[in-house]
């Protein structure tokens, strides 16, 4: 088990201890045994991480590989990944709580990353432009865009890491990365693979600790040309304000408030079971969760009667539990959270359904379980309606016709994804491209594939990953204008007696 030994830091291609000699311990959050020690680290050991990206990168070394190079590096991790999946799925699972089901699933994801970004790294990115002059040959040029620093959440730790590494290596930039202090056992693990696969020293470097302390350098320090977030919109404010001073580039994949939209001439068989997957899957820890439930009046009670019984049924437990079907929260913290989230939209008036408890039972003692909760008659000007609660929690809202569910799907700060369910294709395609979300489903929920970008509008972020957009974050883009037969331009005539006039 990885607690044998006290994991340490990974900086310029050598594991090193923190700074601070502390360490921190991660415990699985269903029952709180103790799944990996890791050193903590400090402000001081960030810089020196970024110091060591910042020399990979302008070494030229990295830089120099060819596209088809980086490809093969980037293949070869995922055949690495692959040979691994089991330990690093296993890893996974302790440190987030997730089924062991749902991690093998993650590691399918990962590995599909790196082998899309593989591809996309031998692809050219010179254009020649038709400028309409003659003896010029003008050139667009793509290039990394330097030091990456990478900041990632707890709830799908190497998924959302891989969607920030996989597209900066294929472009060639060096990078910092930070995990969640709670979940950091994979992408510790992932520094080995990069080595193993042939990336070259100092191009990846991993710190570990806490957002406020180790994190800090990440979005401050002049070394770093680009901060790549998935956060909380809270972080992510704080993170581009800061970022602002030495003008980085900033990417955001931030929060969510998702509707999913259920109309009367839906199948409605399929449509409740997928809206149960859609908002309690990983336990309502999904960015992209169908959080908030839209119903045509006329068939919301049948909807919500079975949404209730069938959310009641769903069975809790740990990550090697067969009977289970999903997990527990990541903390004590997080679940106090989502409890002090139900009380108020009860409080509201929110009408609670389903749950709004926590289990009962020896089994879930030492877990941070919380039942699956559906919260009924809601509008949209309850703060559960408008708020992430990171759980799993599904409110209720009705509506009459076409325009008022698209009226209320984008009633929302946020804009990170959605999906309507009808069997009405004309009417589906309508309602899609006005919502003003990133990703749309029709008939359909949480499916999303490597080449199609994934992203946010409004405050859900800023930027894509994934897909030719993901890639483009991380690229620089240069003209070159190249006069094939220079000649004087007599700009300036340079009449003799006008001197100092
Ligand atoms: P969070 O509290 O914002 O933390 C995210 C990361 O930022 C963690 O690694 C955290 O470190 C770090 N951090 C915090 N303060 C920092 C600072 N001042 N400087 C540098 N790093 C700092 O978010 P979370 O609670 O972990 O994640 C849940 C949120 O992520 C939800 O809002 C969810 O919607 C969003 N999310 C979005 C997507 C997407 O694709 N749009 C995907 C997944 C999650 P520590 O935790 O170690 O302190």
């Amino acid at each position: 088990m990885a607690y044998e030994k006290i994991t340490e830091l990974f900086i310029g291609g050598e594991r090193v201890g923190s700074s601070s000699g502390e360490i921190r311990n991660v415990l699985h959050p269903a029952d709180g045994h103790l799944v990996a020690i890791f050193h903590e680290g400090s402000a001081s050991d960030t810089v020196a991480a970024i110091d060591a990206a910042r020399s990979a990168f302008d070494s030229g070394h990295w830089r120099s590989f060819s596209g088809e190079q980086r490809g093969k590096i980037l293949e070869q991790v995922a055949d690495i990944l692959e040979r691994d999946k089991a330990r690093f799925a296993e890893a996974e699972s302790a440190d987030t709580a997730k089924r062991i089901i749902e991690a093998n699933y993650d590691m399918d994801d990962i590995i599909s990353v790196f082998r899309y970004f593989a591809t996309r790294a031998t692809l050219s990115h010179e254009r020649e432009v038709t400028t309409g002059r003659e003896n010029i040959r003008s050139t667009m040029v793509s290039e990394p865009v330097g030091v990456i620093a990478m900041i990632t959440p707890w709830n799908y730790p190497l998924l959302q890491a891989s969607w920030k590494i996989a597209p900066a290596l294929a472009a060639g930039c060096t990078f910092v990365i930070k995990p969640s202090e709670l979940t950091p056992s994979t992408t510790s693990m992932l520094m080995d693979v990069l080595s193993e696969a042939g990336v070259p020293a100092g191009v990846a470097n991993l710190v570990l600790g806490s957002g406020a302390v180790a994190g800090g350098p990440l979005s401050t320090h002049p070394g770093v040309d680009m901060v790549s977030f998935t956060g909380s919109l809270a972080t992510g404010k704080r993170l581009m304000v800061n970022a602002a001073e030495t003008i980085k580039r900033v990417a955001l994949e931030l929060g969510g408030k998702n509707p999913n939209i259920i109309f009367a001439d839906a199948d409605l068989d399929a449509a409740i079971d997928n809206a149960l997957t859609a908002v309690f899957l990983h336990s309502g820890q999904v960015c992209s969760a169908g959080a908030r439930l839209l119903v045509e009046r006329k068939i919301h009670n049948q909807v919500v009667t079975e949404i209730a019984r069938r959310a009641d049924q769903i069975r809790l437990g740990g990550s090697h539990d067969l009977d289970a079907e999903t997990g527990a929260l990541i903390s004590a913290a997080h679940r106090d959270k989502v409890e002090r989230y139900v009380a108020d939209a009860i409080s509201e008036g929110a009408v609670l359904r389903a749950g709004g408890k926590r289990p009962e039972g020896e089994k879930y003692a030492n877990g941070f379980f919380y039942r699956p909760t559906v919260l009924d008659e809601c509008t949209s000007e309850m703060s559960c309606v408008q708020d992430e609660s990171f759980g799993p929690v599904v409110t209720v809202e009705v509506f009459d016709t076409e325009e008022e569910a698209i009226k209320l799907g984008n009633d929302t700060i946020f804009g990170l994804a959605g999906a309507v369910w009808t069997n009405d294709a004309d009417k589906a395609q309508r309602v899609a491209r006005q919502l003003r979300h990133g990703t749309i489903w029709i008939n359909d929920y949480h499916p999303y594939v490597a080449q199609a970008e994934w992203g946010g509008f409004k405050q859900s972020g800023i930027g894509r990953e994934l897909g030719e957009a993901g890639f483009a974050e991380y690229l620089e883009h240069k003209h070159i204008w190249q006069n094939q037969k220079p000649a004087r331009s007599d700009w300036f005539k340079a009449t003799e007696g006008h001197e100092n006039v």
